[in-house]
């Protein structure tokens, strides 16, 4: 078949004038939509529904931007003036030794983007189309001119599109138009000279759906439509940063600028008090500053942080935007959705109530088989017109199909509606016949803020037939009658309300239907049209809880952690699924009409104590977070629809549903759920507690290391003493330590308890009281340790400077190793059998230390460069020493601190959890 190419101008720019037939027409498609080999063709021809995206960075842009760094630019002045005092082997050193610092750097950050680069992909949108008559989902990418696509609330459009039907549609275009108040779009052609935001039959591609349905065809794809005419350039690549290590890089610079100056202090210092010549004492100053400065610290966080990401993709959780991963850490209250994420989504109808009696279904799942039986299990003895008629509301008014795959049966569309159909079918209501009986004319969508769903249809000689369905006080509220076995009565609501608390308590998720006959089609079909009906009967839901939502909701109560559900669904099943899954035996409830009239204080007090927040709207669920967030509250907070994006947006940790979530949400959403599993949130929070904790002991471990030098060098220079290490010896033992040592924290696996201690407070800085206390400590020992066997090795057994200097350096390392393993439990004792075998990244770790050590100490050309001396079997010994005794201080020094009680942070985490 020939296609006409909707790429070239003549038949691409008058779209929006033309009726939808003739549009169809001209892309050779119908309303049934292409065949997939059709499709695959013009994909061929057309290409990839793609923007062309931005330019990566060049390799060698990202390589030079690893010296564009204060510590970097510091160091490579150090290396001038090493080379202007004629030091040239120093200052090669120093330059090697950064080059292999940006190296690592551009080799680390290469993989970290990487990673979120293919968590995008797991991200990558997809559209649902008709092809060959049946309803599918692809790829946006695999959209072609001539595709018929369905479009509905909280979609961001596909491609550009002629609707072909649409109701209620109304679409921001902000995106293209620049306009901020969303455009309504109909079917009907508009003006050949209408400008691009009054074209109401087009949605274009990348804009919003934000309210209503509509079925279009697809006229342009990619660089072709509107949005990539004006722009080739989309998405900008997310900066690898975070607060956390923005905050680790602004401490870094001014630890550069105290370092310079404390430098240039000791600098006076030798030239004028102890009047040494200044080239030496110049040549002391570097290596203090090289001491000072963890030059390794940057990469390794951006490693760790981006290593949690990696596992939390694992875990289902993928993180759109980094500084999620430390939030997650320190999230206090969980807001969470019901339908899906808290419990199965696996709908079965139980029972279904007329004013003429109850029947209960028989089996479980979507499969269109089983009958209706009554409360004792028999067969239903006499038929009910009312229960037919429900039925029937049940089956018309609904927008699911059910699929047969091999003996399984699958509901395309919601699950409540899939349901809904089984159970129609259980009674004999048939879809497919149904429909073409009473053919559907026109409808109001669902939606979170009416809670209704209304369609029109034909009801042959009778005229037509509106058909509702909705939450139950919903419907009722739009009823003046009631159908009774003999005709309709006066509506008795009492009686309704006494059968939804019923069911509702029982967990049951209730919805209400009714139904009005109409002379003739009405003019419109709306708002107006919906009221005055007849309530026909109730339908009862199960949807049992996730079992691995109860351990979850019990593992953020141990961890200090509040569980709130916020849902649409009506009160007492929410308070019922709430006290299974465990969040509170008596769940304190606060409807949506119970926020409504308190002020800001009394919400904020309600926030805090409500379970479960229910029948509420997504206005409501911003109120809540708002009201939270001013209690002090760090709150991860799940939505799925369009509507939800403003409370995703004002959570501190915003997170989409993958599966039922739309593009809307997931846009706005710092997290999204692979699996809708509010098992995956907590899994989440577990790795986020990790990934700080990890960066915290790089950073308890590194700050040390470096103090200790520092310390070293200036308690030398002020009695006078050689220096225990020469500057480029202590840039070896930063970059080597650096990049193995303290990349094996990156990797540490979570602390025992990590879930059994209250969430970090937000406001806590990053070195605590007893992290800075540490640092000192560790310092000093450190001090202690060099002097002590610089004085060792040099008066005792006689060394020359330049072999007591390699000695110094080989203890420094091993004291590095042994503070290793201290540092990687915070809390608890590490002289245990698992902290002393370590994990592989540890043993690996310190195997490459020992490697680079044998190298330094032995090797010919280390002598050259860095000026050591190979050393004897009995001074390796002697350095082996400090290590030990290091570690046994350090546990020495937690147990009695504990016992003390003067750190918060030491305590031992709670005891085991006392499950619910
Ligand atoms: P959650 O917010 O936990 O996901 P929910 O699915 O009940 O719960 P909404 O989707 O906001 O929340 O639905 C609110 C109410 O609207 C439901 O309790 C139900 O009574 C009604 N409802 C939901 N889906 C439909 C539908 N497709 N047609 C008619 N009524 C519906």
């Amino acid at each position: 078949m020939q296609t006409t190419d909707p790429t070239t101008p003549s038949a691409g720019t008058d779209w929006h004038a033309r009726p939808a037939a003739d549009v169809l027409q001209a892309l050779h498609t119908s309303q049934q939509g292409l065949s997939p080999d059709e499709a695959a063709r013009r994909l061929d021809q057309h290409g990839r529904n793609e923007l062309p995206g931005t330019r990566p960075r060049h390799p060698l842009a990202r390589f030079l931007a690893q010296f564009h760094n204060a510590l970097i630019y510091f160091l490579l002045a150090a290396a001038l003036l090493a080379l202007w005092l004629g030091h040239g082997v120093d200052a090669a050193v120093i330059v090697g030794v950064v080059t292999i610092n940006a190296i690592v750097g551009f080799v680390q950050e290469g993989k970290a983007e990487q990673a979120l680069n293919a968590l995008r992909a797991m991200l990558a949108p997809n559209a649902r189309v008709v092809r060959d008559g049946d309803r599918q989902t692809v790829a946006v990418a695999e959209l072609v001119p001539g595709d018929v696509v369905l479009l509905e609330a909280g979609d961001r459009v596909p491609a550009d599109v002629r609707l072909l039907r649409s109701r209620g549609v109304l679409v921001d275009e902000a995106l293209l138009t620049g306009e901020s108040l969303a455009a309504e779009k109909r079917e009907d052609p508009s003006d050949p000279k209408a400008a691009l935001g009054d074209r109401h039959g087009m949605a274009w591609s990348g804009t919003l759906m934000v309210a209503g349905q509509a079925t279009g065809v697809v006229v342009a794809t990619g660089s072709q439509t509107q949005i990539g005419r004006i722009s080739t350039l989309v998405g900008s690549v997310e900066a690898l940063t975070t607060p956390l290590l923005r905050q680790i890089n602004h401490f870094g610079r001014w630890f550069s600028v105290l370092a310079l100056a404390g430098a240039l202090l000791v600098l006076a210092f030798a030239v004028w008090v102890r009047n040494d010549p200044w080239t030496e004492s110049l040549m002391m100053v570097v290596a203090l500053a090289v001491a000072a400065i963890p030059e390794g610290l940057p990469a390794v966080i951006t490693i760790t942080l981006a290593l949690g990401v990696r596992r939390m993709a694992q875990r289902h959780a993928i993180v759109r935007r980094l500084p999620a991963v430390e939030t997650l850490g320190a999230t206090s209250v969980i807001c969470s959705d019901k339908t899906g994420t808290l419990t199965r989504n696996e709908m079965t109808a139980r029972r279904a109530v007329t004013a003429d009696g109850m029947a209960f279904a028989e089996g479980t799942g979507y499969a269109p088989e089983g009958r209706l039986v009554d409360a004792q299990q028999q067969p239903l003895s006499a038929d009910s017109p009312a229960r037919r008629r429900l039925l029937l509301i049940a089956t018309l008014c609904n927008d699911a199909h059910l699929k047969a795959e091999g003996e399984h049966w699958q509901v395309d569309g919601d699950p409540m509606e899939g349901a809904l159909l089984a159970l129609g079918a259980r009674g004999g209501c048939h879809a497919s016949e149904l429909t073409q009986r009473h053919p559907r004319l026109d409808e109001i969508p669902f939606d979170a803020e009416h809670r209704f769903m209304a369609t029109l249809h034909d009801a042959g000689d009778d005229g037509v037939c509106v058909l509702v369905k909705g939450a139950p006080e919903r419907v009722l509220s739009m009823c003046s009658h009631q159908l009774e076995a003999d005709g309709s009565a006066p509506l008795h609501e009492a009686h309704w309300l006494a059968a939804i608390d019923e069911a509702a308590s029982a967990g049951e998720r209730v919805l209400g239907f009714a139904w009005r006959q109409l002379p003739t089609r009405p003019e419109t079909f709306d708002f107006d049209t919906v009221t005055d009906l007849h309530f026909v009967g109730l339908v009862g839901f199960i949807d049992p809880p996730r079992d691995e939502a109860i351990r979850a909701v019990a593992d953020c109560h141990d961890a200090g952690i509040q569980v709130k559900m916020i849902t649409g669904d009506h009160a007492q099943t929410a308070a019922a699924i709430a006290s299974q899954l465990g969040i509170a035996a008596q769940p304190v409830v606060m409807t949506g009409a119970d926020l409504d009239p308190l002020d800001d204080a009394g919400l904020r007090e309600a926030a805090w104590r409500a379970d479960v927040f229910a029948r509420t709207s997504p206005e409501h669920k911003l109120r809540v977070v708002r009201a939270l967030q001013a209690e002090g509250a760090i709150v991860a907070m799940t939505g799925d629809g369009v509507n939800d994006a403003p409370s995703l947006k004002q959570a501190d940790v915003g997170i989409a549903m993958g599966r039922k979530g739309t593009e809307a949400a997931k846009e706005a959403a710092e997290v999204v759920l692979t699996d809708d599993n509010f098992a995956s949130i907590v899994a989440a929070v577990h790795e986020g507690r990790t990934v700080y904790d990890n960066i915290r002991k790089v950073i308890a471990w590194t700050l040390p290391t470096n103090g200790g030098e520092t310390l070293g060098i200036i308690v030398a220079m002020v009695l006078g003493l050689t220096l225990p290490m020469s500057a480029v010896q202590i840039l070896w033992i930063n970059m080597v330590l650096a990049v193995t040592l303290g990349l094996a924290l990156a990797f540490e696996p979570p602390e025992p308890g990590v879930m059994a201690r209250p969430p970090r407070a937000p406001a806590a800085p990053l070195l605590s009281r007893f992290m800075i206390w540490r640092v000192g400590l560790v310092s000093v020992a450190f001090t202690i340790g060099m002097l002590g066997i610089f004085a060792w090795a040099h008066d005792v057994r006689g060394h020359d400077v330049a072999m007591a200097r390699t000695m110094v350096v080989n203890a420094v390392c091993v004291m590095c190793v042994f503070y290793l393993f201290s540092v990687r439990y915070l809390n608890v004792p590490s002289m245990t059998w698992r902290g002393v075998l370590g994990t592989p990244a540890v043993l690996w770790a310190v195997a490459l230390v020992a490697a680079a050590q044998l190298m330094f100490t032995y090797a010919p050309w280390m002598h050259l460069w860095f000026d050591t001396r190979p050393t004897g079997w009995l001074d390796n010994l002697i350095t082996l020493v400090p290590g030990p005794a290091l570690l046994l201080l350090l546990e020495l020094e937690k147990a009695i601190l504990r016992r003390l009680g003067w750190f918060h942070e030491l305590q031992p985490p709670r005891a085991a959890r006392q499950t619910a």
